[in-house]
């Protein structure tokens, strides 16, 4: 028989949400009526603007005709796409032949660990989502796991805590390939300022390093002088490159739809052009987005479409606000959740699977334990903004009487 990948035996065990659903049906079994909530998991919960359902539909309906079908794509995306991306999210920042449409974030996030192999070493916050660090794994680009330091080999953890404002120690942190960086950050909450995302670039610069930007969540930002692309920073790009996605914003974690902008001033150590070479791997393994959705994606970029898309927005941040005041007002001290969907408690001195436990047992709503994304994350739970505003209400009400007897 075939050997098995000898990286994938190096994952760590229980990915986090597999190991979340088993303790809620473990639940479900003791008691079979609970009535459970889930401020857990990172997934939509609003349905996505009908105009954009739409747009997909006459999409779809067009593919039976003989005007209206369409094969394979550029592999890169909808020119029309790609403009409208650079507009309304850029402010034409950014050429639309930067930007390369794709079926995810994360599925880019797995098509980067194509792109450097597995010799590159990285740098990730901790805690941060478990996709950098498992992707990097499956390359085989991590080393080895030691159990006793609890971590991997030839990856730099960039411990992300209230003692530094959730910012990295770049004064402290070794020169590595890459570094992974995620603003708003899932699962922090956290948003890095101007003047700290630039002191990542400059110190990115100055290590010959690329920064990955996860912007999935740029869009949930509110205050207006955060930036919400690195590339609002200047020399950004030459040593950054950034993964989006429809998922969060539109709703589309189901419709599946996001874009990696690979700038064309970005060069590896070569002179040679990552754009290039991302242009090849995207062709190579995958084989562009779904034409149908993407029609869906310029809907949501036009007005119609956007001014829904910010609805949804501010319906979920006034989730997020309802659940951090209410954490605060019983004594929780909370970071995030004012330009980001997740809140993220402390709870000082105890173990955040402990904390996790406690609270599905004794309120049958459903967190995620921060140990999950990072031995940072041990004595927190993070708490989800999506979810539907009664069932919000009702988990409030619940960690309320739990909390306050
Ligand atoms: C949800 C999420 C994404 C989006 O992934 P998709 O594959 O586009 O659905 C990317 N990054 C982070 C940090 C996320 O939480």
């Amino acid at each position: 028989m075939a050997t098995r990948n000898k990286n994938i035996a190096k994952l760590q065990a229980g990915y986090l949400f597999p190991e979340i659903n088993r303790r809620k049906n473990a639940l479900l079994e003791k008691e079979p009526n609970a009535n459970i909530i889930s401020l857990g998991i990172g997934d939509t919960t609003e349905p996505i603007p009908e105009f954009v359902a739409k747009a997909i539909a006459d999409a779809a309906i067009g593919m039976a005709t003989l005007d209206g079908y369409s094969g394979y794509g550029s592999g890169l995306g909808m020119t029309e796409l790609r403009e409208k991306i650079t507009e309304r999210l850029y402010n034409g920042r950014i050429g639309a032949d930067e930007v390369c449409v794709s079926d995810g974030a994360k599925c880019d996030c797995g098509r980067l660990q194509v792109l450097f192999g597995a010799d590159a070493t990285i740098a990730v916050q901790d805690p941060a989502y478990p996709v950098y660090v498992d992707g990097s794994v499956i390359i085989g680009a991590t080393g080895e796991y030691s159990a006793e330091n609890k971590n991997f080999k030839n990856i730099a953890y960039m411990p992300c805590k209230p003692e530094n404002n959730f910012f990295p120690d770049l004064a402290n942190t070794p020169k590595t390939d890459l570094i992974y960086f995620c603003s708003p950050n899932n699962p922090t909450g956290a948003t890095a300022s101007k003047e700290q995302l630039e002191e990542l670039v400059a110190f990115a610069k100055k290590n010959k390093s690329i920064i990955i930007f996860d912007s999935a969540y740029a869009t949930f930002i509110q205050d207006p002088n955060t930036p919400k692309s690195i590339f609002e920073i200047e020399g950004a790009k030459e040593v950054a490159m950034e993964v989006s996605s429809f998922s969060k914003p539109a709703g589309f974690t189901g419709v599946r739809l996001g874009w990696t902008v690979v700038p064309k001033e970005l060069k590896f150590e070569d002179g040679s052009s990552v754009l290039t070479d991302w242009k090849r791997i995207m062709s190579t393994v995958f084989n562009g987005a779904s034409n149908i959705i993407q029609k869906g994606g310029i809907a949501c970029l036009e007005d119609e479409g956007w001014s829904v898309v910010e609805e949804r927005i501010s319906f979920y941040m006034e989730n997020a606000r309802l659940i951090r005041e209410a954490l605060q007002e019983l004594g929780i001290t909370v970071y995030g959740g004012d330009n980001a969907p997740y809140i993220w408690a402390h709870f000082p001195g105890k173990n955040s699977w402990d904390v996790f436990e406690d609270i599905l047992e004794s309120c049958h709503v459903v967190s995620t334990p921060g140990a999950g994304f990072g031995a940072t994350g041990n004595e927190f739970v993070r708490f989800s903004a999506f979810g539907h505003r009664d069932n919000v209400l009702e988990a409030i009400e619940r960690l309320k009487k739990k909390l306050q007897e």
